[in-house]
């Protein structure tokens, strides 16, 4: 979990590579607006504005993919829970199925630092990678190092998107550190540091499980 452009998709995918899966609500929502379905539609609304995906919506499909995977798998989630109402859910799903959760991990950046993060942040669209124009420069300009893509802007990283979004965290997000907090769970970091630093400290402190076969 955390600020916007904390890092929280960069760091989840150095936590994957370690052997588990790696899910991501903000890909699944965007995946879901690339195909312009209704819920698609119902989605880019929400996005478009800097805010969050309504509840319901986002704990329908969490519950789905929840539920149609094996058990006892190893996972990262990326972005769930945000909110109370989510967090409160979840657990209940993880009672449900005998599950624990190993660790809450939460990065934070102030305002100012998000801002400027995301105005140079770029994406690949088909691989997911993600740039940064400064900190982590494509060797081809806005041009993906694996696939050759072109890279782009996420339409909520323009500064006004970004000051509601970074808002709207503090108001919806940090209750949930505390829920994690205390439950013993919550493992903070400021990540106005570079992220392969916080990536080695987080490993050093914690090693996802990996899948059991
Ligand atoms: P992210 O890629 O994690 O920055 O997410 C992009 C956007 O998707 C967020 O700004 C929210 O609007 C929405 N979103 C992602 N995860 C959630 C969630 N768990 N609950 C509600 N909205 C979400």
């Amino acid at each position: 979990m955390g600020s916007p452009g904390a890092g929280k998709g960069t760091l989840a995918v150095e936590l994957a590579a370690r052997g588990v899966e790696h899910l991501s609500t903000g890909d699944l929502f965007r995946a879901e607006i690339e195909r312009k379905t209704p819920l698609g539609g119902r989605i880019k609304t929400a996005l478009d504005r800097g805010e969050l995906a309504p509840d319901e919506l986002t704990l329908g499909l969490m519950r789905k993919w929840f539920w149609g995977r094996p058990a006892g798998r190893g996972f990262v989630l990326d972005g769930f829970p945000r909110t109370l109402i989510q967090a409160r859910c979840f657990d209940e799903w993880l009672e449900a199925r005998n599950e624990v959760l190993s660790a809450c991990v939460f990065l934070e950046l102030g305002e100012e630092a998000t801002v400027k993060r995301l105005s140079g942040r770029r994406i690949c669209p088909w691989d997911g990678r993600v740039y940064h124009i400064e900190h982590r420069p494509p060797a081809i300009e806005e041009t993906c190092d694996d696939c050759g893509g072109s890279l782009v802007r996420r339409e909520d990283d323009a500064e006004t998107v970004v000051r509601r979004r970074y808002r709207l965290y503090l108001k919806k997000s940090r209750p949930v550190a505390k829920y994690y907090r205390d439950q013993g769970l919550l493992r903070f970091y400021d990540a106005d540091r570079r992220p392969a630093e916080i990536v080695s400290d987080l490993l050093s402190a914690y090693q996802p499980t990996p899948t059991i076969s």
